[in-house]
């Protein structure tokens, strides 16, 4: 596990903790309308946090890092996590997403199974008591009915520099704010006729709490509540009671919503007044969103790479989506590494897409066996082999699974007359440095012999089609003397006789520039139209063993991952990343 460096949350938590802030408070199950009551067992949890995504996509490393937060704290401190679902908005939501989320918040590693229990909610339950809370405050006079049309509202709500105007509705009385709040519920005023507003401040420099708005008009079909509503809460107003019915103690959200902070608290000490709810109440804390260079990280305009077929899918292993990355390659750990380097704070940055792949590289590297692959082969014909060692004779060669762990043994494949090697390792005329295959250069076939290159043959074109080379006799790696030739280069091959056909996907980065769409252009403008090469390429006979999923180093390329998805007979492999780090080149 990743070593815990502290951090602002870390230090409210801990000072909560010794203060006994929410020592006293009870827990009555799982929360709802008719469960919410006054009395009750304390909370055996120390502390809750929540991930509350709105299922209308699927979820992205920025979402990762959010879920490593909350579920990491909750872990770390005797605590829970509530996985909620945050459906508030009646359009935009699919099961599809739902889905897609447990998922993956169970694949990176956590769980809301706690105490027994399953901190498993969504926000629709609780329409009944937002509903019950807004007539409350309407009756406590802290809520009115606004039929301004949508554009005297804005008019009036002022800016920076300019005091709101108060409405002409803002001074009724609180039976026809009751009673017309009840007709907006009925049904009986269309979308947008009236609203429901908060009723605080409209000269407040806060433009927030210039009397906000708290339910909206919408006839629509809600997919859990069906038709049984007609007017929905405001995400500002959603949120908090979502917070509090569920004893949150530590509601972690982004920095956009910093400025919401005082409605957030101006809501639940009304609510709280007026007995509706738990107290202490819980409080926001805000940090900087990740921002990851060379993807985009909204889940907007995922969909829009998804829906206009930029991409393969959600799962496209060019997606910083977690399924995407999943098939790419990344673990649950490498994943978590991240979020615990990155860690928190409060300022907006960059993160550099390195340090996502580095950790995946600290995490890959000690777990995932070598191998040797070919990735653009051409055929070398030792035109000696026959002579020496005799025609049709292979060769047995080994390797260490990792050469760290000898324990984990080793991998056998076979030396012969014909072998693939890269077609990046031969030049006919070698530049200054070239220590690789050129005519008359001696250099190892890794863990097999010393070879001497003779010469190339051409096609029309000029393209390399076959390398000659000479067998350098009593040279086979692990035997005595193997070394009295000295030599340059390491060559990696796979045998012609067992080497593996498999498609390997070469994934690059998504876009071509580190902010996409920072710029004057459009994020899709900006789509790297290289992000994807796919080859044929030869593999070594263990890997013909793979399963789906299963990591690898293809010695000298980098990491590889036979895919989640179209691995099987046929074997077919995604490049997670290079051996080192190339972004900054
Ligand atoms: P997007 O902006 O991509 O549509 P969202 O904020 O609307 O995402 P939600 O489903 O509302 O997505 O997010 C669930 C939680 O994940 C929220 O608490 C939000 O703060 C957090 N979150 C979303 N994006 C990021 C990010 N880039 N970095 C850290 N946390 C994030
Ligand atoms: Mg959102
Ligand atoms: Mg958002």
């Amino acid at each position: 596990p990743a070593a815990k460096t502290s951090n602002f949350l870390r230090q409210v938590i801990e000072r909560d903790l010794e203060q006994g802030t929410y020592a006293g408070r009870h827990w009555n199950g799982a929360p709802g309308d008719a469960a919410f009551q006054k009395a009750g067992p304390s909370d055996p949890a120390k502390i809750r946090t929540r991930f509350p995504p709105e299922p209308n996509g699927y979820l992205h490393v920025g979402h990762a890092k959010s879920i490593c937060l909350n579920f990491g704290l909750a872990r770390d401190y005797q605590g829970i996590c509530h996985l909620r679902f945050d459906d508030t908005n009646p359009e935009k939501e699919e099961q599809e997403y739902v889905d897609g989320i447990k998922d993956a918040v169970q694949w990176l590693g956590f769980s809301w199974d706690a105490l027994g229990t399953k901190h498993l909610y969504q926000a629709s339950d609780y329409f009944d008591f937002m509903y019950r809370a807004a007539e409350y405050l309407v009756e406590a006079g802290h809520a009115y009915v606004d039929e301004q049309t949508p554009e005297e509202m804005r008019a009036n709500r002022g800016d920076f520099g300019r005091p709101g105007v108060d409405s002409p509705f803002r001074s009724r009385s609180i039976e026809e704010n009751l009673q017309r709040l009840r007709e907006m519920r009925d049904g009986k005023l269309a979308d947008g006729a009236a609203v429901l507003r908060a009723k605080i401040d409209m000269a407040s420099p806060n433009i927030n709490l210039r009397d906000p708005t708290i339910y909206r008009i919408k006839h629509a079909e809600h997919h859990n509540t069906g038709n049984k509503w007609c007017i929905y809460p405001m995400y500002t107003f959603a949120h908090p009671i979502e917070d509090a019915l569920e004893n949150i103690t530590h509601s972690i959200c982004t920095l956009e919503f910093e400025d919401q902070r005082p409605f957030y608290d101006w809501l639940l000490d009304r609510l709280a007044e007026g007995g509706l709810i738990n107290t202490p109440h819980p409080r926001q804390y805000e940090f900087a969103r990740l921002n990851l260079t060379y993807v985009v990280t909204s889940k907007r305009k995922l969909k829009q790479l998804v829906d206009q077929k930029h991409v393969a899918g959600w799962d496209d292993p060019r997606m910083p989506t977690i399924v995407g990355l999943r098939r790419r390659g990344y673990t649950p750990q490498a994943l978590q590494l991240f979020a615990e380097r990155i860690g928190v704070s409060k300022a907006d940055s960059w993160i550099d897409y390195s340090i996502l792949e580095g950790a995946l590289r600290d995490d890959l590297d000690p777990k995932a066996a070598r191998a040797m692959a070919v990735l653009e082969p051409v055929k070398m014909v030792i035109t000696n082999w026959d002579e020496l060692m005799g025609a049709g004779r292979l060769e047995p060669c080994s390797a260490p699974v990792h050469p760290h762990f000898p324990e984990r043994g080793k991998r056998e494949f076979m030396f012969g007359r014909e072998l693939w090697v890269e077609r990046t390792d031969y030049e006919e005329t070698p530049p200054k440095g070239f220590f690789r295959l050129f005519p008359g250069n001696k250099v190892r076939m890794k863990y097999g012999y010393v070879i001497e290159c003779v010469g190339a043959t051409k096609d029309a074109s000029g393209a390399v089609t076959e390398i000659q080379a000479k067998l350098v006799p009593d040279t086979k790696s692990g035997t005595p003397g193997a070394d009295a030739v000295k030599v340059k280069g390491n060559i990696t091959w796979v045998g012609v006789a067992d080497g593996v056909k498999a498609e390997v996907r070469l994934y690059d980065r998504l876009f071509s520039v580190p902010q996409p769409g920072a710029g004057e252009k459009d994020f899709l403008e900006e789509l790297n139209p290289d992000s994807l090469k796919v080859v044929t390429a030869y593999v070594e006979p263990s890997l013909g063993k793979a399963k789906g999923d299963e990591k690898f180093q293809f010695e000298r390329h980098g990491y590889f991952v036979a895919d989640r998805k179209d691995h099987g007979d046929k074997p077919v492999f995604n490049r997670v990343t290079g051996l080192k780090d190339s972004w900054g080149k």
